[in-house]
């Protein structure tokens, strides 16, 4: 399988390539040069495998360049019970016939960035271990990415991470998992700042080229190829648990950021699995509404972000996008340096007629919502079915329920509502529980070093800690 640029300037490449790099040279995003398909013999078969079984069979469709028993070896050892709570890793909860939750939030840091991160982590470390190579992740949290990312790498040889978050602005359940983290590997930065801060800080550190060489600079964020390829695999999961026969249809809801969970989706999709429509939701950060409904992709610059109830989702401009206007757009390259050209000079890109009546043939339908859908949706729910959802599930939920059409939809849980307390609080006028997990966090000290959003100071820290090898 080779990887090609959605810019169309870069050179070919492996899945083990790609694994550690973040854009292409060409500034572009790396795709598979065609979708694997599978046939409907394949998905009978696939229907009665185990998460892990799953997974391979998914992913060796993309990963053709680590010698097979490796890989194997390394999804056992991250799909387990151990870490995701049970053997079914994302179970399917019913809500009503034709209704249904996919529960992809028992990872570690309780959010579905685990399922695809905890794989990452594993990955990273095989393909260093075989280079003799380290790398030293740098990265800007508002909370949930970073301690995915903390919770994948630590403990892992090679590999150390210097994560910036906003000093005194995350929840207490978002610090304390954080920054309990003894690993030797994870070093938190608490930055005197906003998270805008935090990245501004990142972004000069890597523009210091001799330093980003020098001390193997790299990051974990949402274009990861392999991030996109471990997501595929739980809408398989989802749809076999929601069906007996390849001859039904669902729809999936996703509550939607950077457009990586629903690319997923479209990927499954385009593989071959019986998905009727993806329906994209967003909060009040609606830039891919706006896309969805009327072609035109107008991102917002950053202090035009508004700080919602659903904050993962809070984004400026959807950094996976790129890959499916690549498709939209035939895989043009030419085509696609007018869009982002235009995106450039003028801020924002419309695509032709011709071009957006191919979103409802791939299946794309979207809605927005606000706080207080969230509000009546995490209501709503638990008055009904008795089940306590989070503020982001409650976007996808609000979305889906909007547009649900005679097919079942299964909407994604990309969160645990003990993440969220304020929000459920006011919902339901009581605080959710907080896993077990959590309270033994609780008594841990905290390891974190505080200064301010100063590249020096972030680039001595950096290099009084990670030796160079
Ligand atoms: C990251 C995140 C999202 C958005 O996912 P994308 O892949 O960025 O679209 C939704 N919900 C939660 C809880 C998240 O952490």
């Amino acid at each position: 399988m080779q990887y090609i640029s959605t810019r169309g300037k870069a050179p070919a490449k492996r899945f083990s390539e790609i694994l550690l790099e973040g854009l292409a040279a060409d500034g572009g995003l790396y795709v598979p040069e065609a979708y694997p398909i599978v046939s409907d013999e394949e998905l009978t078969h696939m229907r009665s495998m185990s998460y892990p079984e799953l997974a391979f069979a998914v992913l060796s469709k993309f990963v053709d360049d680590i010698p097979a028993d490796d890989l194997k070896r390394i999804i056992d050892a991250t799909y387990t019970k151990e870490v995701f709570g049970s053997r079914d890793i994302v179970p399917l909860k019913k809500l009503e016939d034709g209704l249904y939750l996919l529960d992809l939030s028992e990872g570690p840091t309780l959010a579905f960035k685990d399922i695809a991160l905890q794989l990452l982590g594993r990955l990273f470390e095989y393909a260093l271990s075989k280079t003799g190579d380290s790398l030293n992740i740098l990265g800007a949290t508002s909370g949930d990415t970073g301690s995915a990312a903390e919770y994948a790498m630590r403990g892992r040889s090679g590999v150390n991470v210097f994560m910036l978050s906003p000093w005194g602005r995350m929840s207490d359940f978002q610090r304390k998992q954080m920054y309990t983290l003894q690993d030797a590997n994870i070093f938190n930065i608490a930055i005197r700042g906003a998270f805008d801060d935090c990245q501004d800080a990142v972004k000069a550190v890597n523009e210091d080229a001799d330093f980003k060489r020098t001390y193997k600079l790299g990051a974990v964020n949402s274009i990861n190829w392999a991030r996109i390829a471990a997501q595929a695999v739980y809408y398989f999961k989802g749809y076999f648990a929601a069906t007996s026969s390849n001859a039904e249809m669902v729809s999936f809801a996703v509550p939607s950021g950077n457009f990586g969970d629903v690319l997923a989706g479209y990927i499954a999709k385009r593989m071959g699995l019986p998905i009727a429509r993806l329906l994209v939701a967003t909060n009040e950060n609606n830039v891919l509404d706006e896309f969805f409904k009327t072609g035109t992709y107008r991102p917002r610059p950053t202090s035009e972000v508004a700080v919602t109830s659903s904050p993962s989702m809070d984004i400026s401009k959807a950094s996976n996008f790129e890959r499916y206007v690549f498709d939209l757009v035939r895989r043009d390259a030419a085509r696609m340096a007018k869009l982002w050209g235009d995106l450039k000079t003028k801020g924002s890109f419309t695509i032709s007629p011709e071009e957006f009546s191919r979103i409802a043939a791939d299946g794309f339908a979207s809605g927005s919502s606000t706080h207080a859908d969230r509000l009546a949706t995490i209501t709503s729910l638990y008055e009904t079915y008795g089940v306590l959802i989070d503020p982001h599930t409650a976007d996808g939920v609000t979305t889906g329920q909007r547009l649900k059409g005679e097919e079942p939809l299964i909407c994604l849980e990309t969160a645990l509502p003990a993440k969220f307390a304020a929000t459920i609080k006011e919902a339901i006028g009581k605080e959710p529980e907080a896993p077990e997990s959590f309270a033994k966090l609780l008594d841990l000290p905290e390891r974190v070093e505080v200064m301010d959003a100063d590249p020096q100071k972030i680039k001595d820290f950096i290099a009084s800690h990670a030796p160079l090898t």
